[in-house]
């Protein structure tokens, strides 16, 4: 099977594990110190953060933000569910905002019709690698005077126009599970250049505390072992080959898939710089077959694919139980329609190939 996400883990990361668990200093420390500078160096921001997972990186940046009860935070419903739970951990509510069509990202035209005097702030996806439009979201954020918090869990090195995705807006946050463009086995990242939102989120990190068993906030435990950071080290420094692979085998599945009806390929925007996270084409109705007839020939060939998400979040029970009863229509129809296929660095030519030639002879 060409599996849809695999981790690349070399002798590298074994080796540097074995040093950390030798050393003795298995939970956070020294090394997830480093992996914070160079996280931040990295993604061009004053300070960076880790965290346990991205989870918990999107709930810490909202806790700093001081977004709470009541508030509003606008966001997408074509995401991982993280992304609007983290905005209910605080007790503040997700209002979703339809995406567009040829992005998959939250359409900004549509942004300024759902702010209420209750919006506090746009919590934008870069989804499958790809960011969101940052220009017109900064500009409206600026104009309501709003936090932008940038979900960038699945787009480690993507830029808009020199930019960094996680750089941008007031805080960024990264997850690095083992599907993402780098890994730590479980574990996140917030990015930002200010100080206070910095020193807020180190606190809360680690139980609200400032000096040794002194508590000085109702805080959590949301770190990253020295395990996970020596991980991310040896990842961040191959993160940057690893996109350049990823960018060259979606423009060999681009040339390979873009002529044949009903399979709808988005181009990537100028000044955009995509780190396809996924590889992902919508399956129309003009398709000759359904995408589950797609699906299940490719997985008879060997070819792992996904759907990433088969169900918008304001139609999942979670939210309709919450008294979500929103209506929108692109989400839903592109939750029908989207289907990722293998992009990831392990992925050979020849897989490349095949997967363009089994996919022409069933079009
Ligand atoms: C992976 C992901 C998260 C959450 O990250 P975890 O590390 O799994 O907690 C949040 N948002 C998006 C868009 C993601 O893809």
């Amino acid at each position: 099977m060409i599996p849809v996400a695999k981790p690349y883990i070399t002798e590298q990361e074994k080796k540097i594990v074995m040093e950390v668990l030798s050393s003795g200093a298995l939970a956070q420390g020294e090394w997830v110190s480093k992996f914070e500078q160079k996280f931040a160096k990295f993604i061009g921001t004053k300070y960076a953060i880790a965290t346990s997972n991205g989870t918990s990186a999107l709930h810490l940046s909202l806790m700093a933000l001081g977004i709470k009860q009541d508030d509003e935070v606008i966001t997408t419903p074509f995401t991982f569910i993280a992304s609007a739970n983290a905005i209910i951990y605080v007790g503040a509510k997700p209002v979703f905002v339809d995406i567009d069509e040829q992005t998959f990202n939250i359409n900004p035209d549509l942004i300024e019709a759902k702010i209420t005097p209750k919006t506090r702030a746009i919590l934008p996806v870069h989804l499958y690698g790809l960011p969101a439009e940052m220009n017109k979201i900064m500009n409206i954020a600026k104009k309501y005077n709003l936090y932008v918090i940038e979900d960038a869990c699945q787009a480690h090195g993507a830029r808009v126009r020199g930019q960094n995705a996680g750089s941008i807006g007031d805080v960024g946050c990264f997850s690095f599970y083992p599907t993402k463009n780098m890994t730590t086995g479980e574990g996140g990242m917030v990015t930002t250049d200010n100080l206070q939102i910095a020193e807020k989120i180190y606190l809360l990190r680690g139980h609200g505390m400032k000096v040794r068993y002194q508590y000085v906030t109702l805080g959590y435990n949301y770190r990253m072992t020295n395990i996970a950071a020596a991980i991310g080290l040896s990842q961040l420094k191959k993160l940057p080959s690893f996109n350049r692979i990823r960018v060259k085998n979606a423009q060999k599945l681009y040339k390979g898939l873009s002529n044949i009806k009903g399979i709808v390929i988005t181009k990537t925007p100028n000044e955009i710089k995509h780190v396809f996270h996924q590889f992902t084409v919508r399956i129309t109705s003009d398709y000759k077959h359904s995408r589950t007839k797609l699906i299940e020939y490719l997985s008879q060939k060997g070819i792992d694919s996904s759907i990433y998400y088969p169900t918008p979040l304001h139609k999942q029970k979670v939210y309709i139980d919450l008294g979500y009863k929103d209506s929108l229509p692109v989400s839903e129809k592109l939750a029908d329609e989207v289907l990722s296929l293998p992009v990831h660095p392990l992925v050979s030519e020849e897989d490349l190939e095949f997967i363009i030639k089994t996919i022409k002879e069933f079009s």
